[in-house]
């Protein structure tokens, strides 16, 4: 049954809550994630009035080094790289400062704002985070670009250091909600993960936070994923429609629809207004032919490869980005 009188009326009124501050209640919420799918348009141009009151028309480009591939001994269910999934995903330590680097010139290449170091594993060891450090030291000495690390669970001492070098950003994603998680990891908790994301903002790095839908989670819980990311203020809000990978726990789950893909990024924009909300992994798969239509709601994406999936050619982001009358957003932040 529908609790609300759907139309461009209604949704406009959300959109005006959102741009002036007032979160939408629970109700509101799930019903933009249970109506018609013939509203989807209605949502995306009032969800498009909120992205453009805070951001124009501008697009954040991220990507993405693995820099550390595999060999994780966490049970997290969507990830190829954990200790239970038994699919062929590439395996390698650490890599070198020369090999960061090396991305970090391809990023610029791609006109990616951020560079994104990713590493697989619970938290980094002192070793690994000095690999880390020495690489950050010389990107932002030498290229103007944003660096987000994301490199597990973090220790107070260790945070401290990763901003002093010079990291701008840390990732760790909250996933799902918290009464969802345990039947997604058992390794360790989301309250862990919660404690991560405040000690990274503790020490003056910006947090950087999202999900993956498609998980199990009912719609009150998207619902709630979205309030936990408000209250934790992230910045930055990846969201991630699950690639159900062959080999990992939850390779059976369903895909999510383009239409469900658009009405949850619409979601977030209007709980979270004023953040950078970007199309994540699973953006090709899941969206499909309707990827342009995301950044009506969202205000960045990754450019190149996930983790261990493939994304689109880099070109045809560029191209999708011109084709909306959109631009990408440099960034401003210049070498010493
Ligand atoms: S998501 Fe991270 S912590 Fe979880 S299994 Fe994958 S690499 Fe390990």
């Amino acid at each position: 049954m529908k609790l609300f009188n759907e139309g461009l009326e209604w949704y406009s009124s959300l959109a005006d809550k959102a741009i002036h501050g007032t979160r939408l209640t629970l109700k509101e919420g799930t019903a933009i994630l249970e109506a018609d799918d013939e509203d989807i348009l209605s949502i995306m141009q009032t969800a498009f009035r909120v992205r453009h009151h805070f951001y124009g028309k501008k697009v954040k480009l991220n990507m993405i080094m693995n820099a550390k591939s595999g060999l994780c001994p966490e049970d997290c269910g969507y990830c190829s790289q954990s200790i239970v999934s038994t699919a062929p995903v590439s395996k390698y330590s650490m890599l070198d400062k020369e090999s960061l680097l090396a991305g970090a010139r391809e990023a610029m290449a791609r006109k990616a704002g951020t560079y994104c170091i990713v590493a697989s594993g619970k938290g980094p060891t002192d070793r690994e985070l000095d690999q880390v450090i020495e690489a950050v030291q010389e990107i932002t000495r030498t290229m103007p670009l944003k660096i987000c690390a994301c490199l597990g669970i973090l220790k107070q001492d260790q945070a401290q250091r990763l901003a002093e070098a010079g990291v701008h950003r840390y990732n760790h994603n909250i996933n799902t909600s918290k009464d969802n998680y345990p039947s997604i990891t058992t390794t360790h908790t989301y309250d862990q993960r919660i404690e991560t994301v405040q000690i990274a903002q503790s020490h003056g790095m910006s947090p950087c936070s999202g999900v993956i839908i498609g998980m199990g989670e009912t719609n009150e819980e998207i619902v709630e994923m979205a309030y936990a990311l408000r209250e934790l203020d992230a910045d930055s809000i990846p969201v991630n429609f699950l690639n159900p990978i062959p080999g990992t726990p939850l390779e059976g789950e369903k895909r999510v629809t383009p239409i469900r893909a658009l009405k949850v990024l619409a979601l977030f924009r209007f709980i979270c207004p004023s953040k950078e909300i970007r199309v994540a992994g699973g953006r090709e798969l899941n969206l499909r032919s309707l990827q342009p239509l995301s950044l009506y709601a969202a205000n960045s994406i990754f450019v190149g490869d996930y983790l261990t999936t493939e994304g689109q050619d880099v070109t045809a982001d560029h191209q999708m980005i011109e084709d909306l009358g959109f631009e990408i957003e440099m960034c401003a932040l210049s070498t010493v």
